[in-house]
């Protein structure tokens, strides 16, 4: 199945027919092998596929032939050298990450995360004796000055959620190279349409399924990628004996998903980009922070790593709460909701939900404040986009 030949062929290409592995049926699309267990011909046979000397499958928690096929697409995308997929993107993280800790471990990750990743680093971590520190991601000195002999790993998202700011992969990685340690990005944002970690020197980079490859709000799923070493020699033993497998039905859906993912979200780039400049110019509006705009910040390193600037827009509206729950209540299509990545526009408002366990002097440092919302661009008609979100800006109370 990892027939290199194949790994020259372009994304789109690769996203419709990269780790395709028919049945002696002949389908046309990906079989949906829905079974937990194998059977074998002989008891030689079973020996040898625990022996590892005979390829083929075990158990589904070890590896199922729909889910191989997902993870060999993916893993051609994101041009890393292999995959393992998971039941979500929060068991891919949790697992890139201990799959590889141990006590007296020091880790060093961005403080802009999403809430889940928080709670892994700042509450979990710290329980198993493994020593966190957390930097402003953007700011390369602060890096420098956490990463020390001990480092092990280095962990951060870009863009980051809900504030996009962006972190020099290739800078930290360049740190963290230095001494030793591993460098783990999840790219859910950016997916591996519109950013490549690994061609910036992470070694790992993490997914959430549930988000852009699913895009039509349906299942939950994710993934580690790495190289061979990492993935069979690190994780591999970790996922299969503590089982947050990915099921064959949710790799089924993520496959069909992948087909059409660069066709969507290039939709939803162009939606958001539209959509940002509407915002901009509006005077409800304090500020849009969108990678897509000429007044975004760091658009040097939106060049360097990205192809655009996403399907995520999050903008400051003048006023606090109050507005802010205002604007959301008046919105007609775009519903309240704090998934992203859908087909439907959705929008939340990150101090009351995704980032509310983290507490309001966190929220300062990384600038979550009271009127910040979070739109996730669908694909509706932007000009219907366009109509329902002035009006419910006009509607401000
Ligand atoms: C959603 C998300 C996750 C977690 O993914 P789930 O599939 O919901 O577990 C991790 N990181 C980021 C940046 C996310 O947006």
């Amino acid at each position: 199945m990892s027939d290199d030949s194949k790994k020259s062929w372009r994304p789109r290409t690769q996203a419709v027919r990269a780790g395709l592995d028919r049945s002696p049926h002949g389908e046309t699309s990906e079989a949906l092998y829905l079974n937990s267990g194998f059977v074998y011909d002989t008891a030689e046979q079973a020996e040898a596929r625990f022996l590892g000397d005979d390829e083929g499958f075990i158990y589904s928690r070890y590896g199922n032939p729909t889910v191989s096929m997902f993870e060999e697409r993916l893993a051609q995308l994101d041009g890393s050298e292999a995959c393992f997929a998971t039941a979500s993107g929060m068991s891919a993280v949790f697992a890139a990450l201990l799959c590889q800790l141990q006590k007296g471990d020091h880790v060093v990750a961005s403080r802009a995360l999403f809430g889940s990743c928080h709670y892994i680093l700042t509450q979990l971590l710290p329980r198993y004796g493994i020593e966190v520190d957390l930097v402003d991601g953007a700011d390369l000195a602060q890096w420098q000055a956490a990463i020390g002999e001990s480092t092990t790993c280095v962990f951060f998202e870009t863009p980051s959620n809900p504030t996009l700011d962006l972190i020099d992969i290739q800078a930290v990685a360049d740190l963290a190279h230095g001494v030793g340690a591993r460098v783990l990005v999840d790219n859910v944002f950016s997916t591996p349409i519109l950013q490549r970690p690994v061609d910036f020197g992470a070694d790992v980079v993490v997914y959430s399924g549930t988000k852009h490859m699913d895009g039509q709000g349906r299942i939950l799923g994710g993934a580690v990628l790495g190289s061979h070493e990492y993935i069979d020699d690190v994780l591999m033993n970790f996922l299969r004996h503590t089982g947050p497998a990915m099921s064959a039905f949710n790799a089924w859906v993520l496959l069909k998903g992948l087909e059409t993912m660069e066709l969507r979200l290039a939709e939803q780039c162009a939606n958001a980009q539209t959509l940002a400049e509407l915002l901009q110019a509006h005077d409800a509006v304090e500020r849009v922070i969108y990678p897509g705009l000429d007044s975004y910040p760091r658009r040097d390193l939106v060049e360097k790593q990205m192809s655009a600037g996403g399907s995520v827009i999050t903008f400051d509206l003048k006023g606090g709460k109050g507005e802010a729950f205002s604007f959301l209540n008046g919105l007609d299509i775009v519903d309240i909701s704090n998934n992203l990545g859908d087909a439907k526009s959705l929008i939340t408002h990150p101090a009351t939900t995704t980032h509310r366990a983290v507490g309001p002097e966190e929220r300062a440092k990384v600038g979550i404040g009271d009127g910040m919302v979070r739109l996730s661009v669908g694909l509706e008609d932007p000009a219907d986009l366009e109509e329902d979100l002035t009006a419910a800006l006009n509607g401000i109370r």
